[in-house]
């Protein structure tokens, strides 16, 4: 109830909380199926790399030297379980070369 408010007004601003809390819980639905949704992806930028094999070491299953002379990104999006690493390889690259985006 809210002051000042006669029982009809009270009755109808019951109502536009019920309906606006049913908004909300939607909102939330939805804002949680996004998050499940989320994935990460790794980006070298091949100009920068240098081939130092930093990332490689950290994460071998995601980036690889094997191919190119820069650092190729093996998988795409990138499993739950290595984003720990990944995020940990793009802070050691010396030459920022690497993006993430999530
Ligand atoms: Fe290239 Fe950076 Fe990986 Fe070194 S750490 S190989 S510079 S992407």
């Amino acid at each position: 109830m809210y002051k000042g408010d006669t029982h009809k007004e009270t009755h109808k601003n019951a109502e536009r909380d019920i309906i606006g809390k049913e908004f909300a819980d939607e909102d939330r639905e939805e804002d949680d199926q996004y998050l499940k949704e989320k994935i990460m992806r790794a980006i070298v930028d091949k100009d920068l790399c240098i081939a130092c094999g930093i990332c490689e070491g950290i994460a071998p299953e995601v980036f690889s030297l094997q191919r190119e002379p820069y650092a190729e990104v093996l998988l795409d999006p990138i499993p739950a379980e290595l984003e720990a690493a990944v995020e940990e390889a793009k802070e050691e690259c010396p030459e920022g070369a690497i993006t993430i985006e999530a």
